[in-house]
């Protein structure tokens, strides 16, 4: 009958809640149509209860007809001496008050001993920080300054700033992990003797999952509750996950009165996390939430030197520049660039060149743009004076329009091997002196005009690097 019931429910959940919370239900007897189920702990019972209960009624009446019901036989003490796990019966959508439900399942937990070892031996005994996320091998930038300077406050009075808790937002790959986890190495580091814990919010989940299914909640709180610093990662994963954020809640708070840090990331600012309960992301306002931008050319420069430093590799500047050029996304993408660049010279012993980081390029970023062609150009320079590329095509003959128009052709000519004839059809099927006009006022204004010629040539460094 269980297995009926299962096969309905599978239907209706998904797979992961299915795994989570079905599969360690065992089917307890039958009673005419009262079907009792064994759960492995109170917590269990309640989660079920609480956002199951209508899957659970709609198999219940499926199988056994309407008369069927369900009662939850809980295993309160799976630690006691004799190993008999002890029932408690409760027919379900009988609600209980939330306070007493907590109560209980508290008293249920308690049974087991304060047991640290249930819990992953890795988080019990270490901090789970990598030493190369270090300050010092994060690189400073307008990017990352506020973040950067609010964590090395942090890392200096950890608990007494008035950055507590500290949330990092930024996308992926701009250094978020690195920038908390140099925060914990800080502090572990530091003159005090601080319990520092840094954990993925995935983690952190899971683990409390477990504590749920073994019925070791107490444990699993009084864990973290007894951290010094507490460094959570990637807290957009709590969304929707509304008993993990309950339960982050209460350590939240307990922490925060006694003054103990809280750092926290997140893929996106605050406001705009979806799923997170409004009590939760009002305490993030209490401290400080920074966010990390994309590093700008001059600082991927000095990340790549950094850590082709720390490689102990030397690679030539016209390459440097052309990573820092090209890849625009994000710091982890550079890395991965640098480190295959790193890869194919070594194992083809060959230099580390320009041409070498082209083809890399290529075979990985397979959608980036290394060649300047007039499409490129076009779609630069309508970005650079904020016109659309449509417009470089257009007959218009408003001033900016035509002066960005005039400067894409003149580029055109000096970066691409496209006759006049071509560069004139690229632009609305223009005529070949058009071209020749363009190039020559373009020469004209850039020998008059300063701030014309400085912008051209700014914008002319990026063909360059392009076409090396
Ligand atoms: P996130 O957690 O935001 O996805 P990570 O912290 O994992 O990003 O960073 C991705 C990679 O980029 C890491 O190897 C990290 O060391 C590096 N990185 C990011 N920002 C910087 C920086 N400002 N200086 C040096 N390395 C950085
Ligand atoms: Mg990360």
């Amino acid at each position: 009958i269980w297995t009926e019931c299962m096969r309905i429910i599978e239907k209706h959940v998904n797979e992961q809640s299915f795994s989570t919370w079905f599969t360690p239900i065992q089917p307890a007897r039958i009673d005419g149509s009262v079907l009792t189920i064994q759960v492995p702990s109170q917590f269990f019972y309640e989660w079920l209860e609480d956002n199951y209960v209508d899957v659970l009624k709609l198999a219940i009446k499926t199988v056994l007809g309407s008369n069927g019901r369900l009662e939850y036989a809980v295993v309160v003490d799976k630690g006691n001496s004799n190993n008999q796990p002890y029932m408690v019966s409760y027919p379900q959508g009988v609600s209980h008050p939330a306070t007493k439900k907590k109560k209980e399942a508290m008293a249920a937990a308690a049974h087991s001993p304060f047991d640290l070892s249930s819990l992953d031996e890795q988080t019990t005994l270490q901090s789970n920080l990598s030493s190369t996320y270090t300050f010092n091998s994060f690189i400073e930038g307008d990017c990352n300054r506020l973040a950067r300077s609010a964590g090395f406050a942090v890392a200096n009075k950890p608990g007494i700033t008035s950055f507590n808790p500290l949330m990092v937002y930024g996308g992926v790959g701009l250094g978020k992990t690195h920038l908390v986890q140099a925060i914990g190495n800080e502090i572990k580091n530091g003159p005090e003797d601080k319990f520092v814990l840094y954990v993925s919010s995935e983690k952190f989940v899971n683990q409390f999952m477990d504590a749920i299914k073994d019925g070791n909640i107490k444990s699993f709180t009084n864990f973290y509750m007894q951290v010094d610093v507490l460094i959570i990662d990637d807290i957009q994963f709590f969304a929707g996950k509304g008993r993990t954020q309950e339960m982050f809640f209460h350590i939240f708070n307990h922490l925060h009165q006694n003054k103990r840090q809280i750092i926290m990331t997140s893929d996106c600012a605050p406001k705009d996390l979806m799923g997170l309960e409004e009590r939760l992301l009002s305490r993030f306002k209490w401290g400080l939430t920074a966010d990390l931008q994309m590093p700008d050319f001059e600082t991927r420069i000095a990340i790549i030197r950094k850590k082709m430093q720390s490689e102990g590799i030397d690679i030539p500047n016209n390459v440097i520049e052309y990573l820092a050029y090209t890849v625009d996304t994000n710091v982890r993408e550079l890395e991965g660039v640098m480190i295959s660049l790193i890869a194919h010279a070594s194992l083809n012993r060959v230099e580390i060149s320009l041409d070498l980081a082209k083809t890399i390029m290529k075979n990985i970023v397979k959608d980036i743009e290394t060649e300047v062609s007039i499409e490129y150009i076009q779609k630069s320079c309508a970005e650079y004076y904020g016109i659309k590329v449509e417009d470089l095509k257009a007959k218009t003959r408003k001033k900016e329009i035509v002066i960005a128009r005039q400067v894409a052709m003149y580029f055109s000519k000096e970066f691409t091997n496209h006759s006049l004839k071509s560069i004139g059809y690229h632009f609305g099927g223009r005529d070949h002196s058009t071209v020749i006009h363009a190039v020559q006022s373009v020469n004209d204004l850039m020998e008059t005009d300063t701030s014309f010629r400085n912008a051209v040539q700014e914008q002319k460094k990026q063909f360059k690097i392009r076409s090396y």
